[in-house]
Parts: structure tokens; sequence; C-alpha cells
């Protein structure tokens, strides 16, 4: 990485007061700079690093200087605490229909990575629970999508529904849903179109699949690339659909991953995967400790 890591600048920071046995009010507002201009360095959303500062400075004034770690470090393990906080502490899995079939909607803007994903948890769910899942092709003012769907659908024997792009991705939805039922897929994963930006019809065609379909989850996929961008992105489809989770891909990427933070801070919706390359099986569980780290550099 071009940046110095979060870590390093707070031990360079501290390294002249080693000797202190106490961290004062001053010493706590350099290393709150620091704090701040490697956070903002890492793509994390101003308003949210603002918040950031805050939560830890509050608890960092004051700190006695233990024995065995040094004020730094002491600061580095309550910026660790209230990153794995604010990214959600627990890993959080897909919310199961009661009846079959589940049914997964991948949302977000055009590239973020929504087709790739939906065949990668076609894969996962398919290898790791044995789940049988339909794809339904929804993206139809990207035809490429479609095809992009049906070759990943070959690659993992995994059927896909479409009707081409010339049909309403409600309607295709709705006999994708139909087919589901009648073959017993006990999984729906639909893929949806994306926009290179948020637009009203955009927004009023989900929310019309959302309500025909009544998802167990709604997943927002979001490049991590975008750093400060997809703070305004999971904020709009937030208000607009009531997601349920988050997807953040590219995180392969040289990007610490601020996004991550961003999104989650201000949504409050749990990131339940993150994509990490191109192939089907780069894909992990999000585990929001291992963000942390990685953020913290
Ligand atoms: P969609 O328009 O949202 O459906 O986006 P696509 O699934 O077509 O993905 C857009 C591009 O991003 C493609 O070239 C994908 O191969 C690539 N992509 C998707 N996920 C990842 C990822 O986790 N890492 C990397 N490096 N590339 C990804």
């Amino acid at each position: 990485m071009a940046f110095e890591s979060l870590t390093e600048r707070l031990q360079s920071a501290m390294s002249k007061l080693r000797r202190k046995g106490k961290v004062s009010a001053s010493d706590v507002k350099e290393m709150m700079r620091e704090i701040r201009l490697a956070l903002l360095e890492a793509d994390v959303n101003f308003k949210v690093v603002k918040d950031f500062v805050k939560r830890v400075s509050d608890r960092a004034v004051g700190v006695e200087v233990l024995e065995s770690l040094t004020p730094a470090q002491q600061i580095v393990k309550i910026v660790n605490e209230e990153l794995t906080a604010t990214l959600g502490s627990d890993v959080v899995a897909l919310n199961k229909a009661p009846k079959i079939p589940t049914i997964v909607m991948m949302v977000g803007l055009q590239g973020a990575g929504k087709t790739t994903f939906t065949g990668k948890l076609a894969n996962y769910l398919k290898k790791n629970e044995q789940a049988r899942p339909l794809m339904i092709a929804g993206d139809v003012y990207r035809p490429a999508a479609i095809d992009q769907l049906k070759v990943l659908g070959q690659q993992l024997d995994v059927p896909v529904f479409d009707m081409g792009t010339e049909v309403s991705p409600v309607t295709i939805v709705e006999k994708g849903l139909e087919q589901a039922r009648a073959n017993k897929n006990d999984l729906v994963l639909i893929d949806t179109a994306g926009r290179l930006h948020i637009d009203d019809l955009l927004m009023n065609e989900l929310k019309e699949i959302k309500e025909l379909a009544n998802p167990n989850d709604i997943l927002l996929v979001v490049d991590a690339m975008t750093g400060q961008d997809a703070v305004n992105v999971a904020e709009s489809f937030n208000e607009q659909l009531d997601i349920t989770g988050v997807v953040v891909t590219k995180l392969d990427g040289d990007t610490r991953g601020g996004a991550a933070l961003s999104i989650r801070a201000v949504t409050g919706k749990p990131i339940k995967f993150v994509g990490s390359g191109e192939k089907l099986t780069d894909l992990e569980i999000f585990y929001p400790d291992r963000m942390a780290s990685r953020i913290l550099g």
C-alpha cells in the first residue's frame, strides 16, 4: 500500500509519549488527527469518520498506561474494538424462508458485480448447503448480462430462467417464480438491472419486483473501489428498498475497505458477503474483525 497504515501512524504519533504515565487530552488530539487522516485515506466517508473519531476520543482520554501496552497500543486496541463494533461484531447469515423457495434479490449499480455475485452465491449454496437454485435473469437493459448469467449457469449446472430483453423484469420474475415452484427449487436468485446512476425508473422497477417476489433477502451489491460514492448509493437503495444486507465486491483490489465501514455505519445493515476476485469461488463470508484489521493495516 502506498499510504502509511493507521497502526503505523498511531505508533509514530505516540512514540514520543512512551514514558508518560497517562494519555493527556492533547496526546489524544494528536492521535485523533492521525486516525482521521488514515480513515479518510482508506476511503471512509467523512461523516462516518467524524462520528467514529468522537467515539474513540471519548474512550481514549485518561487511558491509564498499562505495563504491558504502550499508550499507542492501547489506542490501537480501542480503534480496533470500535471498528469491529461498527462493522457489526457478528457474522450474519442469509435469511431462510420458512417454506421453500428462499428468495434472494440482488440490487446495485451497473458494474458493481451483481451478476457475478449471483453465480458465486449459487455455487456457494449448492456446494455448502446442497441447495437447488434457480437463477432469474432480470437485467434486461444489459443484454450481455443475460448471456453472462446463462454461461455461469452452464458452468455451475444451475438452471437460468430468462425471457430475453423484450419482456418487463417484473413479468420475468413472476414467471421465473412460477417455474421455481413447479420444479421445487429451494432457492431463487434474482439478478436485477443496475444503472450507471440511481434513477426513479430503476428504483420503481426494483420496488415492483420486491412487492411481487417478497424476497427473504435484498442484497445490495457494492463495488469496494467506489469509496466515498458507495455511501450515497447505499443510502438511496436502503431508503427505497429497505435492503436486508450488503455484499462488498472487488476487495481483492487495492483498497483498504473503507467503503465497508461507511456503508455499515450509514445503513445499519449487515454486510453478509465479500467478493474477492472474478472467479466463481472468490466469495467469502464477511467477518467484521478481519475487516477491522484490514482497515487498521
Ligand atoms: P453487474 O453489472 O453488477 O452485474 O456486474 P458484473 O457481475 O458484470 O461485474 C462487473 C465486472 O466486475 C466484471 O468484469 C466482473 O468480472 C468484475 N467483478 C465482479 N466481482 C468482482 C470481484 O469480487 N473482484 C474483481 N476483481 N472483479 C469482480
